[in-house]
């Protein structure tokens, strides 16, 4: 409520403001968490909470009148069609040069994802988090978030048998044809549940086509883990819509924070003020870097150093797909969850995820998202005029990831006698290389934070997500994003409380 004092105040409600909230909790901490999405808790008139791929409708965007889908063409046909303006549970937020896509409610990230959860190769975790100690980070911190997250992998035997991966098995066939090493990716979705839905004895989500807009089943969103155990303390409270616009310092070295609350359309409804013993950022890479870039600019926060809002990097993320031949269909029934990849990490700089498209029809396309070493860095900056927080990124800095990401498919293409696809992003262009799933960066642990995430000139200020890590982790992110959190947490509880 507005002129409320909390103890401990959480802006976000993604995996390392989950982490920050349920770690806080239960050291004996009340915690305040703000969120500026919807709750998704509660079934609309159809009976569920989120919509399927296929079938968007209001609920799929936030404050967008059309779709904007990352696969926005089929046979070179645009897909995408007119919504209702709502505060829908995935943003796509365009920049210059970049279309960042996030999840907006309760959760976070976690609502819209794969679920892929993986934890990088260890020899590849200097180069990700150079600071950071990787024992502690393997033997303590890495569990402890698989643990917390529900993190499991596909039965081996189930995956050889089922219809709903057959386009992954001819993305292993082609992959070890040309001799790249295939490999099974963890995930937080139920897979006992998704063998049930495959023998129709409950409701299908992972194989209805639900994925991007939200699962309504199945997927082990932060609302099921990390929030579920939070709430459970009995010590942590959420706000949906209301979003936070500004952190400054109050008397006795605590902090003001204004928000305003939302309503469906997006319309500020009401302002509140709060104060906070401490303030941990959390509202993700891109919601963390734009807040503390204008709190820096506008004299809010006036202390904090020159590193905020830089080392910004899309973790490689390029998308691609292959015309398989008319005998190597990959199915008309695929599930949304993808549950291997290609891994040229060491030769060719890429990882790539065999990913589906579950289009209900046979398409004879495989489908990759790969998350490549692009080395280019970007960094946001306050525009006065626009009163805006604008993002350097320029479109061709993705070459490097089409380069990297041709050491696997120019092989497999030359290896399977097969061409790219031309028609899934616009007309004759083979590369999705217009987006990012995987922003990170913007407040690098051990620049613009301490080791630990402290916000360097401002005691009492965190950041505790992904805008910690720079750039890139050679995987999908939110297993390093948590458990870096859960590695800051413990320290700042034992240290700062
Ligand atoms: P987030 O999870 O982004 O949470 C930040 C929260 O803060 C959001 O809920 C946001 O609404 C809120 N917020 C922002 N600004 C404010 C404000 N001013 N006031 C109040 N609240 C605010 N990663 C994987 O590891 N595996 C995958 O399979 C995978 N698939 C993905 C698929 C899609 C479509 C997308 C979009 C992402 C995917 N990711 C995946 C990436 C992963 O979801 C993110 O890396 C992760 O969610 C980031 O966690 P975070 O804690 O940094 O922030």
């Amino acid at each position: 409520a507005d002129g409320a004092s909390v103890a401990a105040l959480v802006i976000g409600t993604g995996y390392g403001g989950s982490v920050a909230a349920l770690r806080l909790a239960q050291a004996g901490v009340d915690v305040h968490m703000v969120e500026m999405g919807m709750a998704w808790d509660t079934p609309a008139s159809d009976g569920k909470i989120f919509c399927s791929t296929l079938e968007p409708d209001r609920r799929s965007y936030w404050l967008r009148t059309r779709t904007k889908a990352p696969l926005n063409y089929f046979l070179g046909f645009p897909i995408d069609r007119d919504i209702p303006r709502y505060t829908g549970v995935l943003d796509a937020e365009e920049f210059g040069g970049i279309t960042v896509y996030q999840g907006r409610g309760v959760g976070g990230g976690s609502l819209v994802n794969g679920g892929m959860a993986v934890t990088p190769k260890r020899e590849n975790f200097a180069a990700i988090l150079p600071t950071v100690n990787a024992d502690e980070m393997y033997n303590l911190y890495y569990p402890r978030a698989n643990a917390g997250l529900g993190v499991s992998t596909i039965d081996p035997a189930w995956f050889d048998s089922t219809e709903w991966y057959q386009f992954s098995r001819v993305g292993r066939k082609h992959a070890q044809r040309s001799g790249f090493p295939f490999v099974f990716v963890p995930d937080v979705y139920d897979w006992d549940y998704m063998e049930q839905e495959a023998a129709g004895t409950v409701t299908k989500s992972a194989l209805a086509g639900e994925i991007l807009y939200g699962n309504n089943h199945g997927k082990k969103s932060l609302q099921k883990t990390y929030l579920a155990q939070a709430r459970a303390t009995g010590r942590v409270a959420i706000s949906p819509l209301h979003k936070v616009t500004s952190v400054a310092p109050a008397s006795g070295g605590r902090y003001t924070v204004v928000m305003e609350q939302l309503d469906t359309n997006g319309a500020v409804t009401a302002t509140k003020t709060v104060t906070a013993d401490r303030v941990f950022f959390a509202a993700g890479s891109v919601g963390t870097s734009k807040l503390l870039v204008k709190l820096k600019a506008t004299g809010a926060l006036p202390n904090l150093n020159g590193e905020v809002g830089r080392g910004w990097g899309d973790n490689g993320n390029v998308m691609c797909g292959r015309a398989n031949h008319l005998w190597d269909p990959t199915g008309s029934h695929q599930s949304t969850i993808p549950c291997s990849g290609i891994d040229n990490w060491a030769a060719g700089g890429a990882f790539a995820e065999v990913a589906p498209l579950p289009t209900g029809i046979e398409t004879f396309a495989s489908f990759y998202l790969s998350i490549t070493k692009n080395p280019n860095r970007a960094q946001f900056t306050w525009n006065a005029a626009t009163g805006a927080v604008e993002l350097n990124w320029q479109t061709a800095w993705k070459q490097p990831s089409i380069d990297m990401a041709k050491s696997i498919f120019d092989k497999i293409n030359s290896k399977e006698g097969t061409i790219y696809r031309t028609d899934l992003f616009g007309t004759y262009k083979i590369w999705g290389d217009h987006l990012t799933y995987h922003p990170l960066g913007g407040a690098v642990l051990g620049k613009a934070t301490d080791n630990y995430g402290r916000l360097a000139g401002h005691p009492g200020l965190y950041v505790v997500d992904g805008a910690l890590i720079p750039g890139n982790t050679s995987v999908n992110p939110f297993v390093t994003i948590t458990a870096l959190a859960e590695r800051n947490i413990e320290k700042i509880i034992a240290t700062d409380l």
